[in-house]
Formats: C-alpha cells, structure tokens, sequence
C-alpha cells in the first residue's frame, strides 16, 4: 500500500492503452522508460542491458530501429525480453513496418521526422491490425519546420499543434492506441507544453525532459520538470533524458516516483525472463510461487527466474541473485556467478534459502563459501546440451528476419 498522498494533485483522468503486458494511462501505476544505448544489432549487449535497466526500475524499454539490422535485432530481442520493448523510428516509415514484422510493443514516431502523411497512415494502418500502440513523441528541437514557420518557433502551441496533427491522421485510419509526449531541453517550455496538451486531449502522456545532458543537471532538470507535471496530477509514464548509463535513468524515473508515492518497492524485487522456446520450466509457475513464497518479507533483493541456463545468467547478471533451469536442475547465480546447483522440485526453497543468508552473511561470503568451479562446470554442460538439442534459434526468430528482409526488399525494389 502506499501511503497517503500529500504532494500530488489527483491524477487527471485519461483513456489507458497497452505496451504488450503494461497498462499505461486510466488507473495503471505511472511507469518508467528508459532507452537502450547499445546497437540494436548487437543482439546480446542490448538484452543485457535491458534486463539491467528492467532490474533497476524500467516497466518498459525503447530501442533504436534504424535500419534493417536493428529491425533484425529486434525479432530476436523482443522473444527474451523480460520487458515491453518500443521502437524508435526516425526517418523511414519502413522501419517503422519492420519493427511491427519483428513484433515490437510499441512504436514512437516523431511527428517532425516522418512528415508524409501516407507514411503515417500506412504505419498507424499496420499497428492497429496488430494491436501495437504508438506514442506521437513531438521534440521542440526537430518540430515540423512548417508549424514552426507558422508559429514563430518551438512554442508549446506549436508543439500542441503539431501532435494534434498527427493525432488527425491516425484518426482517419481509426487508429487511436496513442500516448502523447511533448518534450523540449528548457524546462518552462516542456511544462507549458504538456499543461496545454492536457487540455486538449484525453490520450495519456509520456512526459520527460529532452536531452537534460549530463550529472545533477540533467537529473536536476529532469526532476524539476516531471515532477512538477506528476504533482498536478499530469503523467502516465516518464522518461530521464541523461546524459549517462541508461540504468541511472530507470534508477532516477523510479526513484522518483516512490518519492512522490506512486510508486513503492520495499519487499523483494522479482524478475522474470518472459519465457521463450528456450524455457526449460514453466517460468510463470515458478516466479508466481517464488513471489508467494518470499511474500511480505523484507528482503530488498532483486531475484531473478530465468527460463533457460542458456541466455539466463547472462541475461540477469545484474540481480542480486536468480536462478536458471537446466534438465531438470536449476543453475543457482549470484550476481551472474553460478554457486550451486538445486534440483527442480527445490529452486523455490532454494532462492527463498540463499535471499536469507545475502542478508544475513552478505554476497561476498556466500560466494567465498560456494564451490563456484563445480556450480560453472556443471552449468556449461547443461547449456551445451540445450544448445545441442534445441540449436541456436529456439524461438525461431529468423522466421522474422526473413519476414522483414522479403518486405523491405519488396519496397525497396
Ligand atoms: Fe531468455 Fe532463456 Fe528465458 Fe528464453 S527461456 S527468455 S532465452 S532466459
């Protein structure tokens, strides 16, 4: 339960949408985005560094869709993502279809970058028939250069104007799965802006700071403009823009919101790989009675349950502790380092086990007490195994990429 909430105003009523399994808008908790900062391509570096920006704080993640390989990337990122993964698209309306073949959550088109409107309503065609949301991100700094003209620059009317537009579009193909943001770098313009859109429309609003830059004043601008919004009840989910590790910005979007009181975490911190055609367990079974096994406790842990020792300690390295099904054992790891291995019917016990005694004793000495060498041998076999029996495309993720690859070259031509 939270507490009661002194410092915020109640929240403005708007209509809710879905990025694969989070509600945003309505009654949904606010949540935190953050963006990775690797290649898209780089299939592995990315998923790492999303299960450690979903470990500190984010509901959901965007990606960079820039070009074929990213789109790529995306097919076989999105299976093993233990989060809703949104698509950035840039300039071309192509990638944006791409991203929705690769099976994305979400997309964010910006408003100033792909301006024909036969573009816009070809992609807003494409995601309503898949069900996939969109968010219209207007940018006071790459406005649509005739609203800007008209307008006399980035003023928040123009910045209003512009998502109105767009908002127009997708309305003629009867799409309306929208989340709005209108951000800018100066703090009064970006509050203004978002004040003036949540006159207008009902959509629910991403809100952030645009390129806030580097150490505390970035954070500081952030805060200073999401947290005025969020405490006039204004915000659906948050974004920092920072010049830094992305982590920081999950760790600063949720930070904020607990202190605000819309958000709390005292209890243990349970992540779950979504599953995939690698899973080796129900990982929904498990994490659901690992969650009721660790119950009330307070133990601010962040517990991982990953489907397959595959990917899993890779995946989660960044848990304090978590465990990974092999055959019929689970591969126990702490902070990404295998120290014990627990048969099947026991991986809840275990967890439940080893939580206490990091509490207790500190990760440090559990893992000096550890046989680390035996726990990684017999973890490496399991994987090799699985690697044996099931190949390298468990989740037949290159059906995608081929799907991708026949209609860009189909256009392209
Ligand atoms: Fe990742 Fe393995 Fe879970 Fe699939 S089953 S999402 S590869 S940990």
């Amino acid at each position: 339960m939270l507490g009661p909430n002194l410092t915020a105003a109640p929240r403005r009523k708007t209509r809710q949408i879905r990025v694969g399994s989070v509600l945003v808008g309505g009654d949904a908790p606010v949540s935190v985005q953050s963006m990775t900062t690797t290649k898209t391509a780089d299939v592995d570096g990315t998923l790492q560094q999303i299960y450690a920006l979903a470990g500190a704080g984010a509901d959901i993640v965007r990606c960079t869709c820039n070009h074929q390989d990213a789109a790529e990337g995306l097919a076989r990122i999105v299976p093993r993502s233990p989060v809703p993964i949104v698509a950035d698209i840039h300039n071309n309306h192509r990638m944006a279809l791409a991203a929705l073949d690769a099976g994305v959550h979400g997309l964010r088109l910006n408003p100033g970058n792909i301006r024909n409107p036969n573009h816009i309503k070809a992609v807003a065609t494409a995601a309503r028939e898949r069900g996939v949301s969109i968010r219209i991100g207007v940018n006071a700094g790459s406005l649509d250069a005739d609203l800007y003209a008209r307008f006399g620059g980035a003023t928040p009317e123009a910045m209003v104007a512009s998502a109105q537009q767009e908002l127009a579009y997708f309305e003629e193909v009867g799409f309306s799965d929208v989340k709005i943001s209108v951000k800018a770098s100066y703090v009064p313009l970006m509050i203004e802006a978002y004040r003036m859109l949540a006159e207008v429309t009902d959509h629910p609003l991403h809100v952030g700071v645009t390129e806030a830059g580097p150490g505390m004043p970035g954070l500081l601008k952030g805060t200073a403009g999401i947290a005025t919004l969020l405490a006039e009840g204004i915000g659906d989910t948050i974004r920092y823009s920072l010049t830094a590790d992305p982590v920081e910005e999950a760790r600063a979007g949720r930070t904020l919101l607990e202190a605000l009181g819309l958000r709390e975490r005292k209890n243990v911190d349970l992540i779950a790989c979504p599953s995939c055609g690698r899973a080796e367990i129900d990982v929904i079974g498990v994490a659901t009675a690992a969650m009721s096994a660790f119950g009330e406790r307070e133990i601010p842990l962040q517990v991982a349950v990953m489907g397959c020792v595959v990917n899993g300690p890779g995946e989660a390295r960044d848990a304090d502790l978590g465990i990974a099904a092999g055959r019929r054992k689970g591969h126990l790891f702490i902070k990404g380092r295998n120290v014990a291995v627990i048969p099947e019917e026991e991986m809840v016990d275990a967890l439940v086990h080893y939580a206490e005694r990091i509490m207790a004793e500190g990760a440090a000495a559990v893992l000096a007490g550890a046989d680390l060498e035996g726990a990684r041998r017999a973890a490496e076999e399991d994987r090799a195994a699985l690697l044996d029996e099931k190949g390298a495309d468990a989740n037949a993720s290159e059906q995608s990429v081929e799907l991708i690859r026949r209609h860009l070259g189909e256009t392209s031509s």
